[in-house]
């Protein structure tokens, strides 16, 4: 297997979160995060690392809309310095307004602004996602993808929950139209809005997560999202990590029941019980990472590990090692 690394994603410094007000919070979603992730796969297992250097606005196109992916390169253009861009209203349609005020159509919250670079940043993300979907066609192992920014809140025409473009349904994308049979299964703390917004039965969406109404992206209650390509299961509230782990074993069993030839897993290390974005905690350790990774290296079909959340940096590179020694132990690598 191989790990693919997007060699510009530094270039997205979000200095601060206001989604609790002001003066808002150092942003979680740092720079610092895949490198000890990364320290942590190779501690568990030396693969090659792939640094992907492209970036590219034509193949991010291909799921997400033109007037979208138009306006987020449009606004960077408009940035200067470390000035960040935030929409200063929100509304279903400004599309006749200036284009200041036009990211209020496509941006879900204010937590997750955009600087001069953050564009470039996650278009590397999402060619990194790409490149391993290439790799994966061609040699038929696994791969691991350092996607950051992130991309499961990122919906067909929307950006919100530090994530621009969805890295997970491109890589979808690619494998479907090259003749794979795939499914995008979410463990992440959150539910993927965004994700949901791509399933298909060519590419269904299965997620674990928190309550979607107490926790982000507060879905509203009445919502109806099951359908015969989204399956969907919240853990409840305090459980343990072994409870947890359960879970996701019973999840995995229920949701995989047709055959495919590729599995995409958007892995979130935010279950991990200190993790600061958890609205009702979970009591996940690092240690019950290992077992998650057992779980899918004992799946018959090759996995893209594509990173999502996670942000407790004092645990990130442990969570990373055990998952990876859980996952390599069972795949036989
Ligand atoms: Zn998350």
């Amino acid at each position: 297997m191989k790990y693919f690394y997007p060699k510009h994603h530094s270039l997205h410094k979000p200095s601060v979160d206001l989604s609790d007000g002001l003066p808002g919070y150092k942003h979680l979603e740092v720079a610092s995060r895949v490198d000890e992730i990364l320290r942590g796969l190779l501690r568990a297992h030396k693969a090659d690392v792939i640094y992907v250097e492209s970036f590219s606005d034509a193949e991010v196109r291909s799921i997400h809309d033109d007037d979208y992916v138009d306006f987020l390169l449009d606004i960077s253009k408009e940035i200067e310095g470390d000035d960040e861009y935030i929409p200063p209203l929100f509304r279903e349609d400004l599309s006749a307004s200036p284009l200041y005020f036009r990211g209020g159509m496509y941006c879900s919250e204010i937590g997750t602004p955009i600087g001069k670079e953050s564009i470039k940043a996650a278009l590397n993300s999402a060619q990194t996602a790409l490149n391993a979907a290439a790799y994966m066609l061609e040699e038929k192992k696994s791969s691991f993808v350092l996607s950051r920014p992130p991309g499961h809140h990122a919906g067909k025409h929307r950006y919100g929950g530090y994530c621009f473009f969805n890295n997970a349904y491109l890589a979808a994308d690619k494998l479907v139209k090259s003749g794979k049979k795939v499914a995008v299964l979410d463990i992440d703390y959150h539910i993927g809005d965004g994700s949901l917004e791509f399933a298909s039965a060519d590419a269904p969406y299965y997620s674990l997560h928190a309550n979607t109404q107490r926790n982000y992206p507060y879905l509203d209650k009445n919502i109806q999202i099951e359908s015969e390509f989204v399956k969907l299961q919240e853990f409840k509230t305090g459980i343990s990590g072994e409870v947890y782990v359960q879970n996701v074993l019973s999840f995995v069993e229920k949701a995989l029941q047709k055959p495919v030839d590729v599995l995409i897993l958007s892995l979130g290390f935010d279950t991990l019980g200190t993790d600061y974005t958890q609205d009702e905690y979970i009591y996940v350790k690092a240690e019950n990472f290992r077992t998650i990774g057992e779980i899918f290296g004992s799946l018959q079909q090759e996995v893209m590990i594509l990173l999502e959340g996670g942000y407790d940096s004092d645990f990130l590179e442990l969570c990373a090692y055990n998952f990876m020694s859980g996952f390599i132990s069972k795949k036989g690598l």
